[in-house]
């Protein structure tokens, strides 16, 4: 999303009391809490009241904090069920959520009451899980989102555009499972097929 239109937005919010959703996806490494921090640093600046959630789940770094991999951190509410959102952002401008993939299927709701009661919802997540699967309640969230962001990271094996987090160790079949570069890569498409077929090591000789 460019300067001009999220300017536009920032007016829209005022002058019709309008809420919206914003989904920031993306595989691993690709800069979606770098994102999601970004907008939620120029809302501080125009002295919106903003709060980000995040789930209990995601313990990276820090309890309180929204961190990306980039170091950069805001505060956060670490909270267990995405309903206590409704009371905790009462009065907020802005919602930010991060690691939306984690919290429970309740949240697609949440958010659009968030939304209808006029505030602006800055969600991130990660789109697909580590098979490619789409993730949690992240598809349907970006079915009801009025703006949807996708970011890539770059490809570990080939240098392309990943959409993919392939998990280096495919004996782990956790659906979550923390950890960042020792344990996920950012694939490509084509190098994502090839790393998850049974002899993929035939295929990098
Ligand atoms: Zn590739």
């Amino acid at each position: 999303m460019n300067q001009i239109f999220e300017s536009e937005l920032q007016k829209h919010l005022h002058q019709n009391k309008s809420g919206w959703i914003e989904v920031v996806c993306g595989s691993m490494f690709s800069g979606k809490t770098e994102e999601l921090i970004r907008r939620i640093t120029r809302a501080l600046i125009a002295k919106q009241s903003v709060k980000i959630f995040k789930p209990v789940v995601d313990v990276r770094y820090s309890k309180n904090e929204v961190v990306s991999h980039n170091k950069n951190t805001v505060g956060a509410f670490v909270i267990s069920e995405s309903i206590q959102i409704l009371d905790l952002a009462k009065d907020c401008d802005v919602v930010g959520i991060d690691e939306a993939q984690f919290f429970d299927l309740e949240l697609p709701n949440v958010c659009q009451e968030l939304a209808n009661q006029g505030k602006r919802v800055i969600i991130a997540g990660l789109d697909m899980d580590y098979k490619g699967i789409p993730f949690g309640a992240m598809p349907v969230l970006l079915s009801v989102a009025e703006f949807v962001t996708k970011v890539h990271a770059i490809c570990l094996r080939c240098g392309g555009l990943a959409a993919y987090s392939h998990r280096l160790d495919s004996t782990n079949e956790e659906t979550i499972l923390l950890g960042e570069t020792d344990r996920y890569e950012p694939l490509c498409r084509n190098c994502f097929q090839h790393a998850t077929l049974k002899n993929s090591a035939l295929h990098y000789q």
